[in-house]
């Protein structure tokens, strides 16, 4: 399997718990290399053009709320075949169906406040990525 990036975002639920860490350690041990990490507070614009393909969807309001409720940490991930991985990784959107030791069964706490955010597709991770990082800012 060729060697991927995907984007990845540690949620307000989980910085502000002080989980950032402890996620990160899920990240690493199942051997996705963070090649790029900035902690930062999301935008208003940011949250609503990251999250533009849900724009019609009932809770689109309230998920640019979350984001914009507090810091979140922005990341790109390194790895064999890491998309897919990564969301592994994560489990299910719905905490009470993710798999035991994935992310969101962990420390998600909500289908909404779910501490993780993981490309889908190659196509979606490098728009992602480009949102957030320069080319010179990530140090595979
Ligand atoms: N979301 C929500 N309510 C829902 C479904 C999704 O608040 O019923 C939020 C949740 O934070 C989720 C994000 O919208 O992570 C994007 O939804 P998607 O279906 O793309 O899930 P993901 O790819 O994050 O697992």
């Amino acid at each position: 399997m060729a060697i991927e990036r995907t984007f990845s975002i540690i949620k307000p639920d989980a910085t502000e718990r002080n989980l950032t860490g402890a996620v990160n350690a899920v990240i690493e041990k199942a051997g996705l290399r963070i090649v790029a990490q900035k902690r930062i507070r999301m935008t208003r614009g940011q949250a609503e053009t990251f999250y533009a393909v849900h724009k019609a969807r009932p809770f689109f309001g309230e998920l640019v709320e979350f984001m914009t409720s507090g810091p979140v940490v922005v990341q790109v991930l390194e790895g064999e075949g890491a998309i897919l991985k990564y969301r592994d990784v994560m489990g299910a959107t719905d905490p009470s169906k993710a798999a035991e030791g994935t992310i969101r069964k962990l420390y998600a706490k909500s289908i909404g406040e779910n501490s993780v955010h993981g490309s889908d597709a190659p196509e979606t991770a490098v728009v992602e990525i480009a949102q957030f990082f320069a080319g010179n800012e990530i140090v595979g």
